[in-house]
């Protein structure tokens, strides 16, 4: 097949860590380099934020990323973007011309506009082109969450709802979601659930191991964001304080910048004022953004690598650290639910309850035995079911069924004529 993938701010290229850049932007490359490898034709269109970088970046065979002027060349918070989607809509449509794609598929909400859009005008020109969604994150349950901090525009929920009801399938990464879907008026039949997966090559259980500070480690990796609930993870440090456990320390992984560059950063600085009030500042390390090279020997330092968040549409982190083999502490919230298996790939808390979550760390920093073997469990299990190349043929499928066949439609992967391609600008996938 010939695929258009439509990801507006999260770029396959981009660095991770930052307040926009996580979860969407590892799905869509790895999901995309997956799709190729099975032998797909694929096209990432992400807006250009950097006016340096090229117009199209051929980082493998048959996938390719193209920037599309949309909006400043510049970081433009993804709040704000939604005014730009009809100049993404029109720049995925001159990129297409004469030959367009057999599916477009549009990650997150404002995508899913711009798709919808490019697809409309093709079939006005008499070329069908069929819509698949995947919305990452919902902005019902943003709301539901975040009430008034929520900075989405006010339109998302009722647009939001218009793209998921017109888009030919909507691809749902938890079972959570379908209920979600449900509630907006998203048909079933028109819905699958095709999770996120982890790169079993890069997150193995062997490997270097980053050496630790204290006799005891726990990792929390995300966005510094505050409904990633890194705060609840130092009070549950505190609470293990209490518990007799002075010998942990807490490393906290995620922010725009190394260390040094967390200083201007409110989120980091209100997480650090709150451990000084707690008494832990000497066992809570930030350490801002690490490279996906170095993550594997960071989540292999800990006994347990927590996730907390408030709600979670899906949530790559426990993945990773269940592919290198270490158990998870994980809020039982949305799409951590469908992957942290609790009791056997790790331990679940009610969200938003940092006691839970330090008695969870406590029985496993009790029973070491039962920790390595939750963590074994845990590589089993995404060895059987997260591996990108199994989520990119569940993708395929949702896209036979968008097409309404069980088989691609033939020849259009030769009808593509080669382009001349510029230099990555440095940037690595
Ligand atoms: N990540 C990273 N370096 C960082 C912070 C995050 O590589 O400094 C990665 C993390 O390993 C995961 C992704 O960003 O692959 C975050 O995805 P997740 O689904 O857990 O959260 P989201 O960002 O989508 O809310």
């Amino acid at each position: 097949m010939r695929i258009s993938m439509v990801s507006e701010h999260a770029s396959p290229l981009a660095a991770l860590g930052g307040v926009d850049a996580g979860g969407q932007n590892v799905h869509v490359a790895e999901l995309s380099l997956a799709l190729a490898r099975r032998g797909h034709d694929v096209t990432v269109y992400t807006r250009r934020d950097d006016p340096d970088l090229p117009a199209r970046v051929r980082t493998d065979p048959g996938l390719e990323v193209v920037h599309i002027d949309a909006g400043p060349a510049r970081a433009v918070a993804k709040d704000l973007l939604l005014p730009y989607m009809g100049a993404l809509a029109d720049g995925i449509v001159a990129d297409w011309g004469q030959d367009v794609p057999d599916i477009v598929h549009g990650h997150f909400w404002m995508s899913g506009l711009a798709a919808l859009d490019a697809a409309r005008r093709a079939g006005h020109a008499g070329r069908s082109v069929r819509v698949v969604q995947t919305f990452h994150a919902l902005g019902t349950v943003k709301r539901r969450h975040q009430g008034v901090e929520d900075t989405s525009p006010p339109e998302r929920i009722s647009l939001e709802a218009m793209v998921g009801r017109s888009a030919d399938h909507v691809v749902a990464t938890c079972s959570d979601e379908v209920f979600e879907l449900a509630a907006m008026g998203v048909p079933g039949r028109r819905v699958s659930i095709a999770p996120c997966g982890v790169d079993l090559d890069l997150f193995t259980p062997l490997g270097p191991v980053e050496e630790r500070n204290r006799t005891h480690r726990i990792v929390s990796v995300g966005r510094l964001v505050p409904r990633k609930g890194m705060d609840l993870v130092i009070r549950a440090l505190r609470a293990l304080t209490e518990l007799g456990r002075n010998d942990v320390e807490l490393v906290i992984v995620g922010g725009a910048g190394n260390s040094a560059g967390l200083q201007d950063d409110p989120e980091a600085q209100r997480l650090m004022t709150l451990a000084a009030d707690l008494d832990v500042a000497d066992r809570v390390v930030l350490r801002g953004q690490v490279s996906r090279v170095k993550l594997p020997a960071v989540l292999r330092s800990a006994d347990a690598v927590v996730c907390a968040p408030w709600y979670e549409p899906f949530g790559i982190v426990p993945l990773e650290a269940m592919a290198c083999g270490v158990p998870v502490v994980a809020a039982a919230v949305g799409g951590l639910v469908d992957t942290v298996v609790d009791g056997t790939t790790g331990l679940h808390a009610p969200p938003q309850d940092a006691p839970a979550i330090a008695a969870a760390i406590a029985a496993l920093l009790a029973d070491p035995a039962r920790a390595r073997e939750l963590g074994e469990n845990g590589y089993q299990r995404v060895l059987a079911r997260y591996s990108w190349d199994r989520i990119a043929a569940d993708t395929e499928t949702a896209y036979l069924a968008a097409l309404g066949t069980t088989a691609p439609r033939p020849s259009t992967a030769q009808q593509r004529t080669a382009r001349p391609l510029e230099s990555t600008g440095g940037r690595a996938l």
